[in-house]
């Protein structure tokens, strides 16, 4: 694995061989000594195989753990990003505690961002809306093996025909932002395992943003909040596309590596 470009080789195969097992790995050291059986042996060297492809590690596994949830992860949906926490804490410090709210989830693809909203709020109801089925079906596998089916709705379809702007109280999305000459440079487990759909932001990598900030600023009620993630370098680009098109009391954070990973704005009166 370490010839594959892994950087980590011996603790994902330490890893790997848990999945391959099903024990945790603290059994496996204490077990240590013991022969592994071949059947286990072939299992364990198929799935080597598999992460030494730069399969990422969560499709393997089929799990990524998000804002301490597990989630079911595959190739249907982008596997959740640690940097993409932040944005749901954008999102949570931006919602007054206790109230109930309706938030809209744009590109859901495996419903992280949603399912840690209405997991962390138990007064929060939502939509979590995506243009590709496959990742559709995902979301909704995850918010119902968390319990959360009862407020969240899953929905197939792209945004530009979605009508319920005038019912939400906080937009939250995760659009796809790499621009056309990025792409190719992404890490084997993006370029070759992540939906393209979910990552294409068409030649400037803003083409997302663009439609969503005027399909916002044309539906939304005054003072609802839109929270992007965002690339490392579009922090100027999408607030002033935000700040162009009328929205008004713009705020960004950064990600744990201190990279830009958030921008939001209200929708101003009309
Ligand atoms: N952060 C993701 C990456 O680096 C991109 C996510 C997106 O386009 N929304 O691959």
């Amino acid at each position: 694995m370490r010839d594959a470009g892994i950087e980590a080789p011996q603790r994902e195969a330490r890893l790997l061989m848990a999945v391959a097992s099903g024990l945790t790995t603290s059994d496996l050291i204490i077990r240590g000594h013991q022969p592994v059986p071949a059947s286990l042996a072939d299992t364990f060297h198929a799935i080597v195989a598999r992460r030494a492809a730069r399969e990422p590690f969560q499709h393997i596994a089929r799990t990524a753990s998000f804002f301490g949830l597990d989630l079911v992860s595959d190739r249907r949906a982008l596997v959740p990003r640690a940097d993409s926490e932040v944005v749901v804490e954008a999102a949570l410090a931006l919602l007054p505690e206790g109230r109930d709210a309706r938030v809209v989830d744009l590109g859901t693809g495996s419903g992280c961002l949603l399912a840690a909203l209405l997991a962390t709020r138990t007064e929060l109801t939502g939509i979590g809306l995506d243009a590709s089925s496959d990742a559709a079906d995902l979301a909704r596998e995850n918010v119902e093996r968390l319990g959360l089916g009862n407020r969240a709705r899953i929905l197939t379809g792209s945004w530009t025909e979605w009508t319920g702007w005038a019912d939400v109280d906080l937009v939250i999305s995760n659009p796809p932002y790499i621009n056309a000459a990025t792409i190719a440079s992404l890490d084997p487990e993006v370029r070759l395992h992540d939906p393209l759909d979910a990552l294409d932001g068409g030649e400037d990598g803003l083409a997302a943003y663009r439609e969503i900030v005027m399909l916002a600023r044309a539906g939304l009620r005054a003072g609802v909040p839109i929270v992007f993630e965002i690339g490392f370098d579009q922090r100027s680009s999408v607030s002033g596309l935000m700040a162009d098109a009328g929205f008004i009391g713009l705020g960004s954070s950064r990600d744990l590596a201190g990279n830009d990973r958030v921008v939001w704005a209200f929708q101003a009166e009309s």
